[in-house]
């Protein structure tokens, strides 16, 4: 997928179709990441430290069958900047696709 790096658009802030910049950001930040039971918690409460094999708390945890990856393509998530008032809008629906390059 393609995207252009600039694009006329409406701005809520002007309240008119402006020029406005066209950012790709990444997809989400990791959710859930502190939850009860989760490796980084664990860590973070000086679980899974020292020498020798670690067991679950090790770099390669065993994958259990339903939370192995089906995935393979992501939404995109852009960010437009006005180059007017020079605030910037997030836009959160993006289309699937595999790679996603600006032009
Ligand atoms: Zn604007």
């Amino acid at each position: 997928m393609k995207i252009p790096k600039k694009t006329n658009r409406y701005c809520p802030y002007c309240n008119k179709k402006t020029e406005q910049k066209v950012k790709i950001i990444s997809t989400g930040g990791k959710r859930g990441t502190l939850t009860r039971g989760s490796i980084s918690r664990a860590k973070s409460r000086g679980l899974g430290r020292g020498i020798g094999n670690k067991g679950r708390w090790g770099s390669k945890p065993a994958v259990s069958k339903f939370k192995r990856k089906t995935k393979t393509t992501k939404k995109t998530n852009i960010m437009y900047t006005c180059t007017e008032c020079k605030k910037s809008k997030y836009h959160k629906k993006g289309q699937r696709a595999g790679k996603v390059k600006q032009k």
